[in-house]
C-alpha cells in the first residue's frame, strides 16, 4: 500500500512520495523550540512525533533530511535576557543544550541540521528584498517592514491554504508586530521588527534599519537554504497551522513561486495537542510538566517517550501520571519477553520474522497509526511469550522474532534501559543475596529477597544469574 499521511494542505490521507525523482531523498523541516525556558512534555509530544516521522521514513528505506531550527529571538528570550543576569548568546546557549539532552533523553535521534536563527540573519535579510522586488514587503512609518497579504493575493497567490479564511475580513494596511496574532484576524505581519527601546542591545543592522526578524520568516529562510525552495515535509503542533504555516507559505511562495510549480512544502503534518484535564498543557495555563519534572519524580525517558508514542498523533491526547505507570508495566512486559528471546536465542542470528514487520508496517503506513502498531505488536508479545513458555522456540526463531523487534524498535525508539534506572542500593542489596546464595546461607538470601520485595522489586533467578524487575 505504500505510506500514506494526512496532508493539513487538503485534509486528506495521500500517498507519500518524495519530490526526489530517484525516490529516495526526503527532505523533512520541524519547528523547533524558542528557547526562552524547559520545553514542557506537550511541546516534546511534537518533537517526539517529528522523530517518529524520521524513522519510520527511514525504515521505509527513505534517505531523510531532518532539520529542526532553533528560534533563538523572540519577544520571550528579549524579555528574559534583558531582565536577568546573563547575555543573549549564554542564555539561549544554555537552554538550547537543555533541550537537546532532553530529545537525547526521550531516544530522539538528533536532527541532521539545528540552525539557529540569529545565525541566519543574512539569508533573512535575503528573503525580505526578494519580497521586495516582488511587490510584497513595504515598510512602515514605525521602520517595520511587513508583508502585503492583500498585494499576495492581487498577483494570483492563495491566501489560506491551510486554514479557510473569511477574506472579507482583511482589512488592508492593519499591521501586526506580533507572531502569534488573533486567528480570526488577518492582518499584515511583521517580516522585520524595527529595534525598539526594549529589545536594548539584541538587534541586528539591515537596509531597512536596525532590528531583528519576525518568527515566520525565519522558517522559511531556513527550511529554503537547507532544503530548497520546494521541500516534502513540514511538521509542527496544530497550533502553528495558522497563522505561523499560512505565513511560511505566502513568505516563501510570494518570493519564489516555488520550484517548477511545486508549492513550498508539499505535505503538512500538524500533531495535536497534549492536554491535562481536558486542558491544551501550555505555560499560560500553568498546566505544565517540564520533563525535568517528571525524571525528578523517577519516570525515565524511555517510559514517558512510550507514552507519547502510545496514541495517534491527529488526536489530542490526555497526559496522567497514571499513564506513566502503565506506560512503566508495559515496557516491563516488552522487555521481559525480548530478555527471554535473548536467552534462547544465544548467539544465534537470523533474518527478522516477516509476519509482525508486515502488521506494523501496515499499521504505520496507515498514516503513521502507531496504536494498531503497539496493538500488533503486544499480540506478538503473547504469543512469543506462549511459546517460549511451551519451549516451542528454536534458538533460530528467537533470534529472527529478536531482529523483527529491533527492527521495530528502530522506529519506536524506546531506548534501553539505563542501570542507574536501578537504585544502587537495591543493586547492592540483590548482590548481597546473591553471594548469601552462593555461600548457600539461604536464610540471609531470602531475608534480603524481602527487603528487596518491600522497597518494590522482585528478583528472578534465570540461567544467566538474577534479575531485578520493578513490582508494578
Ligand atoms: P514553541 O517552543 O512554543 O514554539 O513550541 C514548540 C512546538 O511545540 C510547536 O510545534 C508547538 O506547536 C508545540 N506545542 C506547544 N504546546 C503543545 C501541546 N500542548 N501539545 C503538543 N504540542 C505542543
Ligand atoms: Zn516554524
Amino acid at each position: 500500500m505504500g505510506l500514506h499521511l494526512f496532508n493539513t494542505l487538503n485534509k486528506k490521507t495521500e500517498g507519500f512520495t518524495p519530490l526526489d525523482p530517484a525516490g529516495r531523498g526526503v527532505g523533512v523541516y520541524s519547528c523547533g523550540p524558542t528557547v526562552y525556558d524547559f520545553a514542557h512534555i506537550g511541546n516534546f509530544r511534537t518533537f517526539v512525533f517529528s522523530d517518529l516521522v524520521r524513522r519510520y521514513l527511514e525504515f521505509r528505506g527513505f534517505d531523510v533530511r531532518h532539520v529542526m531550527n532553533i528560534t533563538d529571538v523572540d519577544d520571550k528570550i528579549i524579555a528574559k535576557v534583558n531582565s536577568g543576569q546573563s547575555t543573549h548568546t549564554d542564555f539561549t546557549r544554555g537552554l538550547e543544550k537543555s533541550f537537546f539532552e532532553d530529545m537525547a533523553t526521550l531516544g530522539c535521534l538528533q536532527p541532521h541540521y539545528t540552525p539557529r536563527a540569529t545565525e541566519h540573519i543574512g539569508d533573512i535579510i535575503e528573503l525580505i528584498k526578494r519580497l521586495f522586488e516582488n511587490g510584497l514587503a513595504y515598510q512602515a512609518a514605525d521602520g517595520s517592514v511587513y508583508f502585503s497579504i492583500k498585494k499576495y493575493i492581487e498577483s494570483g497567490h492563495r491566501y489560506g491554504q491551510l486554514v479557510n479564511l473569511d477574506l472579507d475580513q482583511l482589512r488592508p494596511g492593519e499591521r501586526t508586530k506580533h507572531d502569534e496574532y488573533a486567528k480570526d484576524s488577518i492582518a499584515d505581519f511583521a517580516l522585520w521588527k524595527a529595534r525598539t527601546a526594549e529589545d536594548g542591545e539584541i538587534y541586528w543592522r539591515s537596509p531597512w534599519g536596525e532590528g531583528r526578524p519576525g518568527w515566520h520568516i525565519e522558517c522559511s529562510a531556513m527550511s529554503m537554504k537547507i532544503l530548497g525552495s520546494s521541500i516534502d515535509i513540514h511538521i509542527g503542533g496544530e497550533d502553528l497551522i495558522f497563522p505561523h504555516h499560512e505565513d511560511e507559505i505566502a513568505q516563501s511562495e510570494g518570493a519564489c513561486g516555488g520550484t517548477a510549480g511545486q508549492p513550498f512544502v508539499r505535505y503538512w503534518l500538524h500533531a495535536a495537542h497534549l492536554f491535562v484535564e481536558g486542558k491544551k498543557m501550555s505555560k499560560s495555563l500553568g498546566n505544565f510538566f517540564t520533563l525535568r519534572d517528571l525524571t525528578a519524580q523517577g519516570f525515565s525517558g524511555r517510559e514517558i517517550r512510550y507514552l507519547l508514542l502510545s496514541g495517534h498523533y491527529r488526536e489530542t491526547f490526555n497526559f496522567t501520571i497514571e499513564g506513566l505507570h502503565g506506560a512503566r508495566s508495559a515496557i516491563a512486559r516488552l522487555e521481559e519477553c525480548i530478555l527471554k528471546l535473548k536467552e534462547t536465542a544465544g548467539a544465534e542470528t537470523a533474518v527478522p520474522e516477516d509476519e509482525i514487520l508486515a502488521s506494523f508496517t501496515k499499521a504505520m503506513d496507515d498514516d503513521l497509526n502507531v496504536s494498531a502498531a503497539w496493538g500488533a505488536v503486544f499480540d506478538w508479545i503473547r504469543e512469543k511469550n506462549r511459546q517460549l513458555a511451551e519451549n516451542e522456540l528454536s534458538p533460530q526463531q528467537a533470534a529472527s522474532a529478536l531482529a523483527a523487534w529491533e527492527k521495530i524498535n528502530s522506529v519506536f525508539g524506546i531506548p534501553p534501559a539505563l542501570t542507574s534506572e536501578i537504585p544502587q542500593e537495591i543493586i547492592e542489596l540483590a548482590e548481597n543475596r546473591q553471594a548469601a546464595r552462593k555461600a548457600r546461607d539461604f536464610e540471609t538470601a531470602d531475608r534480603l529477597r524481602d527487603r528487596l520485595k518491600a522497597e518494590g522489586w522482585i528478583v528472578e533467578d534465570t540461567p544467566k544469574g538474577p534479575r531485578l524487575k520493578p513490582i508494578d
